[in-house]
């Protein structure tokens, strides 16, 4: 039975572990990586063993972060046997992915700290804020929990996980705390305007390729409340592009005006991925990843279907349609 547990109880526990597994979720986003990291920077101050793992590995986008290159993707680059495990921003189990579940499981002792408001609750005890906008921001409290100062590392990791997940401070979740987590980062003295030009104000080829051939297909329903837009394998190929390269495309089909639904369908081999975006009008989470097995916040959730793109699309827009018009 998982135990919800306050931040300080939390860190009370983790200061009794060694040798602890940090885990992050699949396709890991910036919160992710970065509050994953930031943990890992911390239990290394307070001498413990420990090992970061991400499914898939560190994303390039966030690779410059410090500590990026100890990341691991498998439990073979592990170099001692984890006693303990934390998932962070792992909104439940699943999202894990099949090796991370395992090697989460795997361990004695389990534990979690998230923000999403769907998180079921699950490790041995678990701390969850659901009004929290990045996990970032509850790792800065466990840090202070910890009894550390934020070291330049952490907080350089942290203002990414915090800034990534709340849009720069724009999205509906940002709250007071937001702002204090991020001005705890800055000073501790990091290059804000170094790390935000690195994300936010650059873009590869093959991004902004790819931005204007997922555009180039943009689709609104007649009421102009629901947009959408496909991404084909052989798009990302035209592109020049990977998938992590699609990350912030849904933000401009929601962009648009009138637009309360947006709606992103990537192929991924026989699956289709949805992301899903909305104006605080409609729940997407509740509305249309939730019916259909996924999951997320009210106004970014995603769901993976076993089912090839068009087919999955029109699954997803009646859903979209319906949540548009309510
Ligand atoms: P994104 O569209 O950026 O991939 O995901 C937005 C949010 O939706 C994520 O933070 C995550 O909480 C949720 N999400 C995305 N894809 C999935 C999925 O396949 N399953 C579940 N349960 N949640 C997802
Ligand atoms: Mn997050």
């Amino acid at each position: 039975m998982a135990n919800r547990v306050t931040i300080d109880a939390l860190a009370d526990w983790l200061r009794a572990q060694d040798d602890v597994l940090i885990l992050g979720h699949v396709f890991p986003d910036g919160d992710a990586a970065g509050s994953a990291l930031a943990v890992g920077h911390a239990l290394a101050a307070l001498g413990k063993r420990c090992a970061v793992y991400l499914p898939g590995g560190m994303p390039r986008l966030y690779a410059a972060l410090p500590g990026a290159d100890g990341v691991i993707d498998s439990p073979e680059a592990l170099d001692f046997v984890p006693k303990a495990a934390l998932a962070v921003d792992v909104s439940e189990p699943e999202r894990l992915g099949e090796q991370g579940r395992a090697m989460f499981e795997a361990c004695d002792r389990r534990a979690a700290l998230d923000h999403h408001h769907t998180n079921p609750g699950f490790g041995q005890l678990y701390a969850l804020d659901g009004d929290a906008a990045a996990a970032g921001e509850l790792v800065v409290q466990l840090i202070e929990a910890l009894g550390l100062s934020l070291t330049k590392e952490m907080a350089e990791c942290l203002f990414v996980a915090i800034s990534t997940d709340c849009g720069q401070f724009n999205f509906s979740n940002t709250r007071p705390e937001t702002f204090r987590a991020a001005a705890k980062c800055a000073e501790a003295g990091i290059d804000i305007a170094g790390i935000t030009q690195a994300l936010y104000r650059t873009r590869t080829r093959g991004r902004t390729k790819l931005l204007g051939l997922v555009l180039a297909g943009l689709e609104t329903s007649g009421d102009g409340r629901v947009a959408w837009a496909q991404m084909p394998e052989a798009m990302l190929r035209e592109a020049g592009a990977i998938s992590e390269d699609k990350e912030g495309i849904v933000n401009y089909l929601l962009e648009i005006e009138g637009v309360e639904v947006a709606v992103l369908a990537e192929q991924r081999g026989d699956a289709t991925k949805f992301s899903l975006r909305s104006s605080d009008a409609v729940n997407v989470a509740r509305d249309i990843a939730v019916p259909l097995g996924g999951g997320g916040h009210n106004c970014a959730a995603g769901v993976t279907l076993q089912l090839p793109l068009e087919e999955a699309l029109s699954k997803v827009l009646e859903l979209a349609r319906r949540a548009a018009s309510t």
